[in-house]
């Protein structure tokens, strides 16, 4: 069970890790150019684009079965740079079409129904969905470093106050000037004492002899 939740967690971190990277170019390059990548089919299209710092998502929904010279499947295009508006203002509008408008800090969400279909558009800020992909790897990273520095303590090679490498003064934390403790089972002058004890013993018993 520990080691399912451990490669859980390890794929999760990994897929999450691509996103960022994936998220990161793409933001880069959301100031040059566009990326546009549409998924069409007979209930409408989807998209994922990119404009100036924010990702786009577009929803049409509607019936596409009757739609001639359309091919449908996933496409790929690149546009020069665009800036996200409500541009479902512009369409025609009806009397009994129901719009939404919402807008916050580079977050936003505008819809359009109509009789016949509803248009939809979703902006967020690319450094939203770069924070929410680095959580993981964050996490992991950070996870990973305290349990390597506990064991490296454990060991006795950092200073059990502040974490400084005691391997080169094992006897003084350069750092907090703290003193590891001769008590304590697993500090560097104990380890030592385990290891020098019966070397001396074997010694002072050569000079016996
Ligand atoms: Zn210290």
């Amino acid at each position: 069970m520990k080691r399912l939740r451990k490669i859980l967690v390890n794929t999760a971190t990994a897929i999450s890790l691509v996103l960022l990277i994936a998220v990161s170019v793409l933001w880069v390059r959301s100031y040059s150019l566009s990326d546009q990548f549409i998924w069409k089919s007979k209930t409408g299209w989807r998209s994922l684009s990119s404009g100036t710092g924010h990702l786009i998502v577009n929803v049409l929904v509607t019936d596409w079965s009757e739609r001639p010279g359309s091919p449908l499947g996933l496409e790929y295009r690149r546009d020069q740079a665009i800036v996200p508006f409500n541009y479902l203002m512009d369409l025609n509008t009806d009397a009994t079409d129901i719009d939404t408008t919402w807008e916050w800090h580079g977050f936003a969400w505008y819809s359009k129904r109509t009789t016949r279909d509803l248009i939809a558009m979703g902006v967020a800020p690319f450094w939203s969905i770069a924070m929410l992909a680095g959580v993981l790897p964050t996490g992991w990273t950070i996870l990973r470093w305290r349990s390597k520095m506990r064991t490296r303590r454990k060991r006795g090679e950092c200073c059990m106050k502040c974490g400084y490498d005691l391997r080169a003064t094992p006897n003084r934390c350069p750092e907090c000037g703290s003193v590891p403790n001769a008590s304590d089972p697993h500090s560097t002058l104990q380890l030592r004492a385990k290891v020098e004890r019966p070397q001396a013993l074997y010694l002072s018993r050569q000079i016996i002899r």
